[in-house]
């Protein structure tokens, strides 16, 4: 009666993952992508900024070796080198990901497609029917609109510069913006970052907000906090000149703007097959991720739930399940971990001091800082924050927050407890790995409060 089971718009980590399991169920399916084989993670998104991240950690190494014996003479960073690399690396991912769907049965078809009717897209000038469709086309970067503004870049942009501009202000103070701002500051640009909140990383616990708040401008980030950008100007020698609400100036050869991300849902025909979405364009889908249309279903960045890889790959899995597996899988949604590469990384799971204190009658918390073992000899002023947050009557640990190196390494192994529900006594009965940082986990004895 269809031409296909399924149609799959966007081959990104969610569409990917959910048309491989159905195919895998035997399901005959298709997924359409009109730019990124592999999405934003694989190509302008987490895999080459993680990238960047390690080559941007060297420099502060290449420092710290000398109190460890090591004399290390640093020239200027190579950066086209660095992008010559990753370009490479992602070619090869690309390949990775066209396999995986060859190797599954899947049809990949290059173009943009558009719902034309709820079992029907068109895509390169073909009509193309199906029994259900899954929408899986991601976000995009969102910009405010200021004076200027189209002189300002993304980080779709940043992965393609040619050279590492000298001085760069980043807006905005979320996961992007602290990234990037740590990566340019690492390889050596002057970096100004400017955000409108007082702490950044919004969302996150306050002890964590704080703590990297000061920590990057030790690193050397000049932070302009409770601070945005009203106008952008480019001057003669192609430099930009920004101006701040308070009046001041500021002038950069990159102006880098990290605000947020919005679905990529305009013109994708959703509104015409009656698929309902919020006031940001999101698609709102139930538990299975199904829409208001039955045959249309939504995962990843476009419902704008969690808008994480590991989320979306679960989301795609939970649907296939579901529609072609036999077997009804809502989305788990619950205690999530999330890292946010910044320098020092911050990684957390569950509930922070403050949601935990909406929630629970009595909140215990532990709280430890301290300088790790390392700079004990390079000297470099850098703290450790770790956080633990516990519901006083069932001990159970509610919320694991850090900031230090490793920190999402190390809060990875911990979210298996926490998920699992794991009581305070229970961390107090686990030896630690000494010496690590992570043994501070374990040995948390006193109540901050
Ligand atoms: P975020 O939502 O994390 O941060 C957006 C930032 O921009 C906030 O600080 C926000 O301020 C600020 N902002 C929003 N609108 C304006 C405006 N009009 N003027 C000035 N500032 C503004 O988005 P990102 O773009 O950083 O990242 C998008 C999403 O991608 C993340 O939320 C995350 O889900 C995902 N991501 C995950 C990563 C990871 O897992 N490591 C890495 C990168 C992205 P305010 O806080 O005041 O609203």
């Amino acid at each position: 009666m269809y031409d296909l089971d399924l149609f799959v718009i966007g081959a990104g980590s969610g569409g990917v993952r959910a048309s491989r399991i159905a195919a895998q169920f035997g399901a005959r399916v298709a997924v359409a992508e009109d730019m990124f084989i592999g999405g934003t993670c694989v190509n302008v998104g987490c895999v080459p900024k993680k990238l960047m991240v390690y080559g941007s950690h060297f420099r502060e190494d290449f420092e710290d070796a000398a109190a460890f014996g090591w004399d290390v003479t640093v020239g200027r960073p190579d950066w086209g080198r660095l992008i010559a690399n990753k370009d490479k690396e992602i070619a090869r991912l690309n390949d990775v990901y066209r396999g995986i769907l060859s190797r599954a049965g899947v049809e990949l078809i290059e173009g943009r497609a558009v719902i034309v009717d709820p079992h029907t897209v068109e895509v390169n000038g073909r009509r193309i029917s199906a029994r259900y469709i899954l929408v899986a086309v991601g976000g995009w970067p969102y910009l405010p609109q200021i004076p200027g503004i189209e002189h300002a870049i993304t980080s779709n942009e940043i992965f393609r510069m040619k050279r590492l501009p000298e001085r760069i202000a980043v807006v905005g103070g979320g996961f992007i913006a602290v990234e990037f701002a740590g990566i340019f500051n690492g390889y050596g640009a002057q970096v100004t970052q400017i955000y409108r909140g007082d702490k950044v990383l919004r969302g996150f616990d306050e002890d964590v907000r704080a703590t990297l708040s000061e920590e990057i401008v030790k690193k050397g980030i000049d932070l302009r906090l409770s601070r945005n950008v009203t106008a952008i100007e480019r001057l003669a020698d192609d430099s930009l000149s920004v101006t701040l609400d308070d009046g001041g100036t500021l002038q950069v050869d990159a102006l880098v703007y990290a605000t947020g991300r919005r679905p990529k849902t305009a013109a994708l025909g959703l509104e015409e097959a009656g698929v309902a979405m919020d006031e940001k364009g999101a698609v709102i889908v139930d538990e299975y991720s199904r829409t208001n249309v039955d045959s249309i279903y939504a995962i990843g960045d476009v419902t704008d739930r969690i808008n994480l890889t590991p989320v979306a790959l679960m989301e795609g899995m939970a649907f296939a399940k579901t529609v072609f597996g036999g077997q009804p899988t809502p989305v788990d949604h619950d205690m999530v971990p999330s890292a946010v590469f910044s320098q020092p990384p911050v990684a957390t799971v569950g509930l922070s001091e403050e949601q935990a204190r909406a929630r629970y009658a009595d909140v215990d918390i532990y709280r430890s800082t301290f300088r790790p073992l390392k700079h004990t000899l390079t000297g470099r002023d850098e703290r450790v924050m770790m956080k633990l947050v516990v519901d006083a009557d069932s001990d159970r640990v509610l919320g694991a927050h850090m900031v230090g190196a490793d920190a999402a390494e190390i809060i990875q192994g911990i979210a298996i407890a926490v998920k699992m529900g794991a009581t305070k006594a229970q961390f107090d009965a686990t030896i630690g790995i000494h010496p690590t940082a992570a043994e501070e986990f374990v040995t948390m004895r006193e109540k901050a409060s």
